[in-house]
């Protein structure tokens, strides 16, 4: 299918709602094979990813191109619209209400809640009653199908006021890290398939512009180190690293 097409495709999908029904449905619908571009006289990055309903980062990823440099007779693959996510929905309706500082947010941070039930309202509650004065400490929360969606991606206020997080011990990482947990304990299980996609894709959607271009992606673990195991030991940490070229 060309790209063109693809694109025109997942217009009449959203016309006809068939977005709502999730990734899925939209993977299938479009067959999920790669279309390719080959580059013309005036083509640019941008408009090549705007053309074809995925962002620049996503492009860039798909094809490891290290800068936006591309040459006529280039082939490029455009990847299919995973991100797309219906997840996201909530989330672009609430950022586009607020102004975005891109260039304060220097690390995307990944969590688990440690335990099985909670949304943000619930973590919001405990967090007041440990003393923290803007509550829930993260961002975002993504649930797991018990007390809210499996995969629904819940915004906190420290996203629509653009706060610091307090979701981590280092000070300078919460003062420009945004926080995702994801709601269950990955030291007993894998986060389920619909949790991670909402990650993923809302990782995505953040580098694509609302983060400083040169930010890390990380894990709690990772910040710091031998004091917590968050995101537990059963999260994808090499599809993370693979799929963001982490070292
Ligand atoms: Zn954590």
């Amino acid at each position: 299918m060309s790209s063109r097409r693809q694109f025109l495709r997942l217009s009449l999908l959203a016309s006809t709602g068939l977005l709502l029904d999730g990734p899925n449905v939209l993977a299938a619908a479009l067959n999920a094979t790669d279309a390719i571009h080959v580059v013309k006289k005036g083509d640019t990055l941008s408009a090549i990813a705007q053309n074809n309903g995925v962002s620049v980062t996503a492009l860039k990823r798909h094809n490891r191109l290290k800068s936006s440099r591309i040459l006529v007779g280039q082939k490029l693959s455009i990847p299919p619209v995973r991100t797309m996510h219906a997840a996201l929905a909530p989330v672009i309706a609430a950022t586009t209400k607020i102004k975005v500082d891109a260039k304060r947010w220097r690390y995307i941070v990944l969590h688990h809640s440690g335990i099985e039930d909670g949304n943000a309202k619930v973590y919001d509650s405990n967090h007041r009653r440990r003393g923290m004065e803007h509550g829930l400490a993260y961002h975002f929360v993504i649930g797991n199908g018990r007390d809210s969606g499996d995969g629904e991606i819940e915004i906190g206020p420290r996203w629509t006021k653009q706060l610091r997080g307090g979701h981590v011990r280092s000070t300078k990482v919460n003062n420009s890290g945004i926080g995702i947990c994801m709601v269950g304990n990955f030291e007993t299980r894998r986060p389920s398939p619909k949790q991670l996609a909402a990650a993923f894709n809302l990782v995505d959607y953040l580098q694509d512009g609302l983060v400083h271009p040169r930010h890390k992606l990380t894990v709690h673990r990772w910040v710091d180190i031998n004091h917590t195991v968050c995101p537990g030991k059963h999260f994808p940490y090499s599809t993370l690293k693979h799929r963001y070229n982490l070292a």
